[in-house]
């Protein structure tokens, strides 16, 4: 699989602005930010360029993702105000690194529907 910028900014080859890190996850900052808080979560040993390629054994670390970015909002005070979640997948799920990732997206009111 070719690098991605994910992989380079995990590997602190390229700056991002990091938030967030435990033993397995590292989250940063959207360049392109959608919403006042709009965070990305990636895995930090595996490199997986889609969900579709997550197996039962990555279970683990797919939920981690997710438990990422509900501490962070709890750290950051805007869990009980709420966010959103999001994994694009490939061409229709508008993903455009190819490096699993979970977009945490907060700050303000979301649209009830998703487009
Ligand atoms: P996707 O569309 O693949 O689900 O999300 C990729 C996200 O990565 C986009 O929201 C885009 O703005 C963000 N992004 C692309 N390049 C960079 C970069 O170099 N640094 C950071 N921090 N975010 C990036």
């Amino acid at each position: 699989m070719p690098d991605t910028i994910f992989d380079k900014i995990v590997r602190r080859e390229l700056p991002a602005d990091i938030v967030y890190e435990d033993d397995e996850i590292l989250a940063f900052r959207d360049i392109h930010p959608q919403t006042p808080v709009h965070v990305l979560f990636v895995p930090k040993q595996k490199s997986l360029p889609t969900l579709n390629d997550c197996s039962a054994a990555d279970a683990p670390l797919v939920g981690k993702l997710l438990l990422a970015a509900a501490a962070y909002a709890k750290r950051e005070g805007f869990a009980d105000a709420g966010y959103r979640c999001v994994v694009n997948c490939n061409r229709d799920g508008g993903q455009t690194v190819f490096y699993l990732h979970l977009h945490l997206l907060a700050g303000r009111q979301m649209p009830e529907r998703m487009s």
